[in-house]
């Protein structure tokens, strides 16, 4: 069995992906084909957002993102303490202060009362200025958007979704990637959307950032002219062969994957309900990509325990994440957010299970088979 099967979804859509393929090679136009611009608007146009922006990869997406917000060295930029390191490494790239809040320990994602304490600790301390909130759709879920809204609109403070992992979510009837003043996504082979390398891509409605984050996609280029140079940017696109995978696979994702991974969801969810272990909760008006599927143990002991047997058994699960962003030796000094409960609790209590819109049934009946072997009710 693996993590996630990549290879099942290629079987799949073979046919599409190598004709749209060929016809790259046919045209041998591998930066900014007519593919790159057809893929922005179909993305722009399920998002329900007026603008996308392709780029080279999802951590770029964050970085362009701030530099478009104007984001400097006096600037906190708000991220949770669980998440990816490039949530965090964005804004420290930039010079700007990344500020550790913690999460919910239900949904994973940011919790909007912390948040508010922290940006009230930084306004108290008064070394940086509170600019941006980057808020992560983790594991698939979108963030609780009504209320981290509420409080960038108190506070005055640019909304930044970090959606690599919650392209294809909803919240009220909206999509994932449409809920930031600027909204990014990955389409790293893994992701809910992936392409065959690295990409990823700069969601907005603002028709200013639109042109400013065009220019900055390629060198800070004047318009069309790429040797007209009016600000530092960077070197980030999407190649066009990597636009023509993602045709037919966006396609392909929202014709059925986006459903076939939610029913997946479910059998886990029915299966695993009564075993004592704490499942994904996906609360009323929301629906997850199913980035991961991710259960909590009792402790660190358990985890290692079942990582172990079901290793064992052939079945491969991830520790997504081991880690609190804090604690990461790249960010020093900042042993202040071990407060930070629910993100220390996660970290050693987390495991994420196998799943795919191509997992098969037995499979999944299978893992939780083991998983209940595992508690000893069977
Ligand atoms: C994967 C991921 C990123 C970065 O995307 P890349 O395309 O790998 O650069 C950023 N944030 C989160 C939450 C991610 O999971």
């Amino acid at each position: 069995m693996e993590f996630r099967n990549l290879r099942s979804q290629y079987k799949e859509l073979k046919n599409d992906i190598d004709a749209s393929i060929q016809q790259v090679l046919d045209c041998s136009n591998y930066i900014s084909g007519q593919q790159v611009r057809e893929l922005e608007g179909r993305l722009a146009e399920y998002v329900g957002v007026k603008h996308c922006i392709t780029c080279a990869n999802g951590t770029d997406a964050l970085v362009l993102a701030l530099m478009a917000f104007g984001v400097t060295s006096d600037d906190a930029v708000f991220v949770p303490d669980f998440t990816f390191f490039s949530t965090a490494e964005a804004p420290a790239s930039l010079g700007a202060a990344p500020i550790f809040v913690d999460v919910d320990r239900a949904t994973y994602n940011i919790d909007p009362d912390q948040l508010e304490k922290s940006i009230e600790r930084v306004l108290s301390e008064g070394v940086y200025q509170p600019k941006v909130v980057i808020a992560v759709d983790l594991f698939g879920l979108p963030a609780d958007y009504d209320r981290i809204r509420e409080i960038c609109d108190k506070y005055g403070l640019l909304l930044l979704e970090d959606g690599a992992q919650g392209f294809g979510g909803m919240y009220k009837e909206k999509r994932a990637c449409s809920f930031g003043d600027i909204s990014t996504t990955s389409f790293f082979p893994a992701k809910p959307l992936g392409c065959y390398g690295d990409g990823g891509a700069i969601f907005t409605d603002n028709d200013e950032w639109d042109v400013l984050l065009r220019s900055l996609c390629v060198h800070g280029k004047d318009g069309a002219d790429k040797y007209e140079n009016v600000h530092i940017g960077m070197n980030s696109r999407l190649d066009t062969l990597q636009a023509a995978i993602l045709l037919p696979k966006l396609k392909a994702f929202k014709e059925y994957e986006i459903d076939w991974v939610n029913q997946r969801a479910i059998i886990y969810n029915e299966r695993l309900k009564d075993l004592g272990v704490k499942l994904p909760e996906v609360s009323s008006g929301y629906m997850s990509s199913w980035a991961q599927y991710t259960i909590q143990l009792h402790d660190e002991l358990e985890r290692e325990k079942i990582q172990k047997y079901l290793a064992e058994c052939g079945i491969p699960t991830m520790v997504y994440y081991k880690k609190a962003l804090h604690r990461q030796k790249a960010f020093v000094n900042e042993s202040i957010y071990d407060n930070n409960k629910n993100t220390m609790l996660l970290t050693k209590t987390v495991l994420s299970l196998p799943i795919s819109p191509y997992i098969l049934q037995q499979d999944i009946e299978l893992i939780c088979e083991k998983i209940s072997n595992f508690f000893g009710l069977n």
